[in-house]
């Protein structure tokens, strides 16, 4: 609840897409629709069942509707995205689970679909791995259009004042963020979902502000109030002060100064002023995000989650699907390279034809290549399809969480029989196409050195392998400050890799947000990395402190981070150097 009227408020969240909004806030009070719980008679069972399926199959009639209006306004762009409302509706649980309540319960349709959602909640806040626990909101917002239906009511869509609303809501769905675009729409806030939800990526594909994960905040009260949304901190502030106003009216102009002359200069070289040129890729989670990262400056894709695809649906996609959804992306960043990591799942919950089973440690369990290689035929598709798309264009493929040698031999194996499949087929495909590993896992950094003589590039998923070395979870907002990127023990982990890859003669490349950060900058450039990979919008920043560094002394700078014994003191050192040398690197 609102604490005092025109009270001011600082609500922190989850930084979901850069920038700054300066409006109203317009509530969208979804979560909390009204539904009447009430009991049936055993002789009305069969006719509520009836009610339910009829309200399925016209929500799923909308949604068809919205779909080829949006096919026509704005292409196939975003379309996944209601593809994937339109699965989650085909999938026949929903109704099936729904309709085993009714008749074991006694309730309505309203009543017994509340309680699966209830149901899939409960097991999804399980899920140890952010993305897959995220794929909830898909279901939420699906569920939400049947309730309507129930009800009589339409999905109306959100009214706002050009140039002036910040939405606020329990959650939105990808269809709602499609529906807002050209709609005056300049920010967004949630309290569900993180960085990876669909609407996350949407809100940076088309550079709309947005934070997630704000508890208790799409309360009615703060329907029309002024505020401030900060999307690159994850902050919201409601009823700003006049002073607090002021600073941010000035860091809003201040930041869209500096995205200007960033994506001005975004075209540069990433040379140091000694002359090095370092590789800066982006990270992306979906194809229409190709085009952001090439119109930041990135040269490339260094990291293609391909997880979202995989996501909510009855079926694994087909080697004819994934091979539309990568060739979708290559031809977007062409003639750049694009690296795509096979299926990083965490777990084999979320995926069709598996048993919805809950490990007890998920982080450690049947994830990633260990899940790819358990089921070899399935991963085979997705050799093929990514091997396929190679004869068009420069692709690299890259294996998640490989821990020693045996796994990645595996590995080569099932992409030796998937390239003897297409050779078979006369289908082409790229024969020297480059194999990478992911180095995230403690024992691939040990063991470098042997894993850099059976592999063409590295790229280490810093985000893992910092919770790994430290066994501190990634997503526990209570260990926070102790997930420490400057620690030794990582330091050190980064110059072994980058040590035994060189030494190999392979690129060592980062892909986790590390990379992204410019203070982190000087080590990794003085450490040596090749290649970086980040979020479209850090690609700027670090190629402005790139510009701004000379190598050698980068060099000097890693060096000297190796003399101390703790974070704290790498960190404070690091500012000072960068102060000295770099000035402007970090506020
Ligand atoms: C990482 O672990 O750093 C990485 C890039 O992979 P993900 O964040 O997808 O686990
Ligand atoms: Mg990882």
């Amino acid at each position: 609840m609102v604490s005092a009227k025109n009270e001011m408020r600082l609500f922190s969240g989850i930084a979901a897409s850069p920038g700054i909004a300066v409006g109203r806030l317009r509530v969208v009070d979804r979560q909390s629709l009204a539904v009447e719980v009430c009991p049936v008679e055993r002789d009305s069972v069969s006719s509520e069942i009836e009610r339910l399926r009829t309200a399925i199959d016209q929500t799923r009639s909308e949604l068809e509707a919205i779909r080829a209006r949006l096919a026509e306004d704005t292409g196939s762009d975003h379309l996944f995205f209601i593809d994937t409302h339109l699965l989650i509706m085909c999938d026949d649980r929903l109704f099936s689970e729904s309709a085993a309540i009714i008749e074991g319960s006694l309730i309505n349709a309203e009543g017994a679909l509340r309680r699966t959602l209830l149901k899939y909640r409960e097991f999804f806040g399980g899920i140890e791995d952010a993305y897959l626990r995220e794929r909830i909101s898909d279901i939420e917002a699906v569920v939400e259009r049947i309730l309507l239906t129930l009800n009589g009511q339409v999905h109306e869509p959100i009214c706002a004042e050009q140039g002036q609303t910040i939405v606020v809501a329990h959650d939105l769905a990808a269809a709602d963020i499609l529906q807002m675009e050209n709609e005056g729409i300049i920010g967004m806030v949630t309290e569900a979902g993180g960085r990876t939800t669909h609407a996350a990526i949407l809100a940076r594909a088309s550079r709309l502000p947005a934070v997630a994960g704000i508890d208790d905040v799409a309360d009615p009260a703060y329907d029309n109030a002024p505020a401030i949304l900060d999307g690159t901190t994850g902050r919201l502030i409601v009823h700003p002060d006049q002073a607090t106003l002021r600073r941010y009216q000035k860091l809003k102009q201040r930041y869209e100064y500096d995205e200007l002359a960033w994506l001005k200069s975004a075209a540069l070289p990433p040379v140091t002023l000694d002359g090095h040129r370092l590789e800066l890729r982006g990270n992306v989670e979906a194809p229409e995000e190709g085009q952001l990262v090439l119109s930041h400056g990135g040269e490339g894709i260094g990291l293609y989650r391909t997880e979202m695809l995989f996501m909510n649906r009855q079926e694994m996609p087909e080697e004819e699907e994934q091979y539309r959804v990568y060739s979708a992306l290559q031809q977007a960043v062409s003639p750049h390279p694009l690296t795509i990591r096979t299926l990083d799942a965490g777990g084999d919950k979320l995926l069709a034809g598996t048993r919805l089973s809950v490990e007890q440690n998920p982080a450690m369990g049947v994830r990633a290549i260990r899940l790819a290689l358990a089921m070899p035929d399935e991963f085979k598709k997705q050799l093929r399809a990514i091997l396929r798309v190679s004869a068009n264009g420069a692709t690299r493929i890259m294996f998640p969480m490989i821990s020693g040698v045996e796994e990645l031999r595996r590995v080569r194996v099932l992409l030796d029989e998937a390239q003897k499949e297409l050779a078979a087929a006369s289908i082409p495909f790229d024969r020297a196409i480059q194999v990478g590993i992911m180095i995230e896992i403690p024992s691939a950094v040990t063991i470098a050195d042997l894993l850099a003589k059976e592999a063409d590039f590295f790229s280490i998923g810093t985000n893992d392998l910092i919770q790994y070395s430290l066994a501190i979870d990634r997503s526990n907002e209570h260990l926070a400050n102790m997930y420490q990127p400057l620690h030794p023990a990582v330091l050190r982990s980064l110059r072994q890799v980058v040590e035994a890859a060189h030494e190999a003669g392979i690129p060592a490349c980062i892909c986790g947000e590390m990379a992204g950060d410019p203070f982190f900058l000087p080590i990794l450039l003085g450490l040596g990395f090749d290649e970086l990979s980040m979020n479209a919008s850090s690609i700027p920043k670090v190629k402005q402190m790139v510009r701004r560094c000379s190598r050698e002394r980068a060099a000097e700078i890693a060096c000297a981070c190796f003399s101390f014994a703790t974070a704290a003191q790498v960190e404070e050192f690091l500012k000072t150097q960068i102060a000295i040398h770099f000035p402007t690197g970090r506020e």
